[in-house]
């Protein structure tokens, strides 16, 4: 009622404001101007509009409520506040409790900051206030010595432990060192990774699985910085644990290229029998960096196993040169193949003049070593070639190129190709098919190989290509298949050699050796070893399915795609094992470990222990731990316990 008498009153007094001069059109419109002047020079703001739809009724009630706030807000001040201001502050107000509610909730439902600890469904459950703790690694054995160390603290204490608020926890690598406290002040501390001649084992597998992965070191900071989960810094990988990390590799890959070696060998024997005489090979170069490279590896792949059977880095200690490095790194495998009694034979590669040189070399010292260039460059070189003469500018036909050769191209490839295969060893016999071409071309097959279609066809056989009648055509085609390097040196084609599976082998190397980042030789030579070891354990492995596509850059392709198994990675296990085996039995792996402190001096931490503050080492009880009372002993590891004091991080 008092509402409505309220209303009432507002509306007689804004008829009676109508009436008064200041009201009047022309008074309105002057102010108005006034108003619009002073906004167009920016002393006062432009005002918004909010439009709120409803009835009139409801339009009311909302403005009674607005000014009844506005009046209320403004009471601190003794003054109203205006609409804008009192909206702003209603709304953040709501915001505001909104949110720190939200929080609240979720911090009682699990024991947030500064609130004790609850389970919630049986679970530890995250909330906004815990999302950023620290995680760290921890392991069954940890967790099991965790609980016993609850239950001993439990005997003489009813109180709950809880991990301190302040300085609870530290990381030491992956590892977290916890101390945990109870309201009657006794502190447990536990280490979340198993110790080993106080080295934290969960540091351990993180830099194996760190080395094993092949990532970058900056990937490898990256991950961890941005899981928070603590990481090993670089100079302690790098000091530390890749030593002997690389040294346990380089045994492995020793180890899996003497086995290619032997299986590549008893193939071959199994092959020739009585005949046999040695293995041949495949070699590529490959630079570690695109220019003027400082290391580069001449990787040596049996022909049979295609497996890596030699593997020489060359630096730039030992040639300046790096497009000499592959000269040299072949010097030093053929020395070493002499010092080990293997015979090589066919030597694929793809066509380097200084090796075809030092093969040639060989066998005229007597060594039965020949060249298999590859096959694969030597056609894609056809192809590129016949471009020139296939086709060109208006003004040259007839000349430079001639059309009766433009629709050759591919044919030519594929039986130049085929020629190599085919030849049986003879290198006249590869010279004369590649000339048989032209007569092919030319309508006349007494010259083609019985099983090629112009002769199976017989009468009946129609040119699928357009015959050679020009003479001009014919010298142009016969001059570009003599100077093909195939016809050229038709003796190093004979073999029909492919080099493709050891440049896929330099291109597996990149998941380990991104060549864009130099590294130090023990770490390139580390990378290099395990993608020796992927490679030996994954080339040639099944395939669960072949698919056939058609793929626009390779038309002609006949070999289907395999869908292979996935990798095993059964020398990752391996190295692990050993790698542990080493360092955990640092006698028995003779003088091999070098950066361990002698079993005797545990308990020192090494100097260079520079990411363990010491003020945080809680080996030793905290200061402020003297009111604890003897029996409850139990949170300090027993003195002279070879587990104390880990140190690596
Ligand atoms: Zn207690
Ligand atoms: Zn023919």
């Amino acid at each position: 009622m008092l509402r409505a008498a309220d209303v009432i009153a507002q509306r007689v007094r804004a008829e009676k404001r109508k009436s008064q001069p200041s009201e009047q059109q022309d008074a309105v419109r002057q102010r108005n101007k006034r108003r619009k002047e002073r906004e167009d020079q920016g002393v006062v703001t432009k005002p918004y509009n909010l439009s709120i739809h409803g009835t009139k009724q409801e339009q009311e009630d909302f403005m009674l409520r607005l000014k009844s706030i506005c009046t209320k807000m403004g009471e601190t001040h003794g003054k109203r506040l205006t609409y804008r201001e009192t909206l702003l502050q209603a709304m953040s107000a709501w915001l505001k409790s909104h949110d720190e509610e939200n929080d609240h909730r979720l911090d009682l439902d699990c024991g947030g900051a500064g609130l004790p600890f609850r389970a919630r469904n049986g679970f530890s459950a995250a909330s906004p206030a815990t999302k950023d703790e620290p995680m760290f690694l921890a392991t069954v054995t940890a967790i099991n010595h965790l609980s016993d160390q609850l239950q001993d603290h439990a005997r003489s204490c009813q109180e709950q432990l809880v991990v301190k608020k302040k300085n609870g926890v530290h990381m030491q690598g992956h590892a977290g060192k916890l101390t945990l406290c109870c309201s009657a002040k006794h502190n447990v501390y536990w280490d979340s990774s198993p110790h080993f001649y106080g080295k934290f084992l969960v540091n351990y597998r993180m830099a194996h699985a760190y080395f094993t992965s092949g990532i970058r070191p900056l990937q490898y900071k990256k991950i961890c910085d941005a899981a928070g989960m603590g990481k090993i810094v670089d100079k302690t990988l790098r000091e530390r644990y890749q030593p002997v990390y690389s040294e346990v590799v380089e045994e492995f890959a020793e180890a899996s290229m003497a086995q290619a070696l032997q299986e590549e060998t008893a193939i071959q024997v199994m092959v020739d029998g009585e005949d046999f005489a040695g293995i041949s090979i495949m070699s590529d170069a490959r630079h570690c960096w695109r220019k003027n490279a400082m290391f580069s590896d001449v990787a040596f792949l049996g022909d049979r196993t295609h497996r890596v059977i030699k593997l020489i880095t060359v630096s730039q200690d030992e040639e300046q040169y790096s497009q000499n490095h592959e000269l040299v790194g072949t010097q030093q495998f053929y020395e070493w193949a002499d010092e080990n009694a293997v015979n090589i034979l066919v030597h694929a590669h793809d066509n380097n003049k200084s090796v075809n040189k030092l093969v040639e070399n060989r066998a005229a010292q007597g060594h039965r070593c020949v060249n298999g260039n590859d096959t694969w460059h030597a056609t894609k070189g056809i192809a590129r070639g016949m471009k020139k003469i296939t086709m060109g500018p208006k003004y040259k036909e007839r000349v430079t190129w001639h059309p009766e050769l433009s629709d050759k191209a591919g044919s030519i490839k594929t039986h130049v190709y085929w020629a190599m295969k085919n030849c049986a060893l003879d290198p006249e016999r590869l010279r004369g098919y590649i000339d048989n071409i032209i007569k092919h071309y030319k309508n006349d097959h007494t010259g083609c190989h019985h099983t090629s279609n112009c002769r199976i066809s017989g009468d009946a056989y129609k040119p699928s290509k357009v015959l050679i009648q020009d003479p001009k055509a014919e010298k142009l085609l016969v001059d570009f298949l003599h100077q093909t390097v195939v016809y050229k040196n038709a003796e190093n084609y004979v073999h029909a050699k492919d080099t493709h599976y050891v440049e896929s082998f330099n291109n597996a190397l990149l998941v380990y050796h991104d060549k864009r980042i130099a590294f130090g030789k023990e770490a390139y030579l580390l990378r290099i070893n395990l993608a020796i070891l992927d490679w030996n354990e994954n080339v040639d492995r099944d395939h669960t399915s072949e698919w056939r596509c058609e793929d626009a850059a390779a038309p002609r392709r006949r070999e289907p795609k395999k869908q292979l198994v996935e990798k095993k990675y059964t020398f990752r296990k391996e190295v692990w094992n050993e790698f542990m085996r080493r360092v955990y039995m640092p006698n028995l792996a003779d003088d091999t470990v070098h950066d361990q402190a002698p079993a005797g001096n545990l308990d020192q931490p090494p100097a260079d222990n520079h990411d363990q503050p010491p003020a945080d080492n809680h080996d030793q009880p905290p200061a402020d731990n003297h009111d604890q009372p003897p029996a409850d002993n139990h949170d300090q590891p027993p003195a002279g316990s070879q587990d104390q004091a880990p140190e690596d991080a």
